[in-house]
């Protein structure tokens, strides 16, 4: 067949030239599990990751705030009421500003806990209406020592592998209840086979001090992730000045990428293209990925863009490295069908 033949080296070529041209940051896009497959089950609970595991995440999140004794546990909120039912557990135990803390429960006390469908503050609305509402099925919370487990186990059961993503909240606020959240994540991790470089983790947290104090402090090789807030500025961090070429550079000293708002990337309204900000490419120029939180079916109509247009503009016009994904089976479809590498 000395047609193919001829073709061959050519296509070769054009492949290697193209592979030459991509950032080296550029790997295949990653997709992350936002909350598990948050947009069908539960946020956060374990049937949630087990489905975003079914249908592709390259990545499962877990975000992680302490017991009161002290026990690192999947929640993303530092309370309870909004997820569960602990208002009619333990009437009487909020703090004066009305919620339930989660570090002011034993992980045991925890247990007894019933956990649903997320709803608005005081009301009984679904934050986000149509999604997954079965009363009395009986959700649990679980640990983060318990959803790595069992991670691993679905890794090996189904011989296909998902790395993890957790995130450390509120690492100050911890440390002003008289807790180290760091230190508690870090040894549930180790004890979890995640402590070295190459290990399939990337840790994530809005605090860059936090950051910091685990690069250079307490000296962990994980692949680290800077979030970046949606506000300017929040509690003494100035996300607005971390998007700039300077802020950029010093977040680079600690980090090997950033986790911004979709919204940092581009000007996103509707009857308009996206406007690039031209954030991917300053954060790649310094070595850092750019995982962007968070895609949501809901939300689309808002910004006036398909699912596919979406992850278009995002993958191969930005050229993002990974989505923070409510419906991690969209975005999996679309990079699966999407045509080869176009040259940057
Ligand atoms: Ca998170």
């Amino acid at each position: 067949m000395p047609h193919e033949a001829s073709c061959l080296p050519t296509t070769a070529l054009a492949a290697s030239l193209l592979l030459a041209a991509w950032p080296a940051v550029a790997d295949e896009p990653v997709v992350i599990a936002h909350r598990g497959a948050s947009g069908y089950l539960p946020e956060h609970t374990l049937e949630a990751k087990a489905l975003a595991h079914g249908l592709g995440a390259d990545y499962l999140e877990q975000d992680v705030v302490l017991t009161r004794d002290g026990v690192p546990i999947v929640l993303h909120d530092l309370w309870l009421e909004e997820l569960t039912d602990v208002a009619t557990v333990y009437p009487g135990r909020a703090r004066a500003d009305g919620r339930w803390y989660a570090i002011d429960f034993t992980l045991e006390e925890i247990r007894r806990l019933r956990q649903h469908e997320r709803r608005a503050p005081g009301g009984a609305a679904l934050r986000w209406p149509g999604r997954f509402d079965a009363a009395g099925v009986g959700f649990r919370i679980h640990t983060l020592a318990e959803e790595l487990a069992f991670i691993a186990g679905l890794n090996r059961s189904t011989g296909r592998h998902a790395g993890v993503y957790p995130e450390i909240k509120e690492p100050a606020w911890h440390h002003a209840e008289g807790k180290d959240i760091t230190l508690a994540v870090l040894e549930v991790l180790a004890a979890a086979g995640y402590s070295r470089r190459g290990d399939d983790i990337y840790l994530q947290c809005f605090d860059p001090r936090e950051l910091e104090r685990i690069r250079f402090e307490l000296k962990s090789e994980l692949r680290l992730v800077q979030l970046i807030g949606d506000a300017g500025e929040v509690e003494g961090v100035a996300f607005a000045a971390m998007r700039t070429d300077e802020g950029l550079d010093r977040v680079a000293a600690y980090a090997d990428g950033i986790g911004p708002h979709l919204s940092h990337l581009a000007t996103l309204a509707p009857g308009a293209p996206p406007q690039s900000t031209g954030l991917v490419e300053r954060a790649h120029r310094r070595g850092l990925r750019v995982h962007p939180y968070t895609f949501r079916v809901e939300q689309l109509a808002g910004w006036g863009l398909t699912a596919g247009q979406l992850n278009h503009w995002l993958f191969a016009v930005e050229r993002a490295d990974g989505l923070f994904t409510d419906q991690p089976d969209v975005t999996r479809a679309w990079l699966d069908r999407r045509p080869a590498a176009a040259p940057p």
